[in-house]
């Protein structure tokens, strides 16, 4: 896959909303040995809410192209994009993002896209944040935009993986989860924990999920993010719990890894 390489080739979409522009690699960062974080340096970007996604464009040279979405990692920074793209072993767009997209490389995007999914820095509810795998990208960027904002509002997150590797962020989330009192982070490993954890591999449910979200009676927005079977579980677990689901947000990233 290649993109036009300059910017008068960026078009627009149909409706001719949001028009596609021309970003470039400018940083590359590995989350896990199959997820990289890119930071994209985005001429004329208009700014974008934490919880946003954006679309990504390949063209290859026979004029084939691919489009997905990625969710927005960090709170709006300039001309500057955070995305973190998990690899799918057999998938058209992320392996490319992953192992073959280069500093200096440009790719196309549009966005940012989403009005649902997004926390606003001056929302002061308890938030509740539970992730799935690649799914903690866009809670990432609420987590980071709540304390760029200095906000109070309190945030609590459950981050469900396989184990310990598969996690993004890892160094970062320990220290916000330490130095803030107003943000706590409960980790599930689903396939293998690490050592001395007191808890052994089990899947996000009903039973952790009452301890770990806050009561229904505190009427916390809801934000889950994950495969698809990961967000309708826990989504149904929350309003079991007796959550309202018009405080509940859902973002679905794709199957359910097996
Ligand atoms: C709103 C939204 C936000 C997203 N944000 C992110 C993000 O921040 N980071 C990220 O890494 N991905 C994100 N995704 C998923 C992303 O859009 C792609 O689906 C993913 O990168 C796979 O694309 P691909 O071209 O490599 O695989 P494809 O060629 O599309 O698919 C190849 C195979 O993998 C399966 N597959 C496709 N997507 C997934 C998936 N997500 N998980 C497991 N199997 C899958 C397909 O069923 C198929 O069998 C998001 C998706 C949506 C809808």
């Amino acid at each position: 896959m290649t993109v036009p390489p300059r910017e008068s080739a960026a078009r627009s979409t149909a409706a001719g909303r949001i028009p596609w522009r021309v970003a470039r690699l400018a940083e590359i960062r590995d989350e896990t040995p199959s997820a990289r974080t890119l930071v994209l340096e985005v001429p004329q970007w208009p700014g974008h809410l934490a919880g946003q996604r954006v679309d990504l464009r390949l063209t290859a040279e026979d004029g084939y192209t691919a489009r997905r979405s990625y969710s927005l990692a960090a709170p709006t920074d300039g001309s500057r994009v955070v995305l973190t793209v998990q690899r799918v072993a057999d998938g058209e767009v992320s392996p490319y993002l992953t192992q073959v997209f280069a500093v200096g490389d440009p790719v196309e995007i549009r966005g940012p896209v989403g009005g649902w999914f997004v926390w606003r820095p001056q929302d002061r509810d308890p938030v509740l944040l539970v992730a799935g795998g690649s799914g903690i990208v866009p809670l990432m960027a609420m987590v980071r935009a709540r304390a760029v904002a200095a906000s109070r509002a309190p945030f609590r997150l459950a981050y469900s993986v396989r184990t310990p590797g598969d996690a993004y962020y890892t160094e970062e989330l320990r220290h916000r989860a330490r130095a803030d009192p107003g943000f706590d982070l409960t980790r599930v490993y689903t396939r293998a924990t690490p050592p001395g954890w007191p808890s052994p591999p089990h899947r996000l449910g009903l039973a952790e999920l009452s301890a770990v979200a806050w009561p229904a009676a505190f009427a916390p927005t809801c934000y889950v993010c994950g495969p698809n079977g990961f967000v309708e579980s826990v989504a149904d677990t929350l309003v079991a719990l007796g959550h309202d689901p018009g405080r509940l947000r859902t973002e679905r990233f794709g199957p359910s890894g097996r």
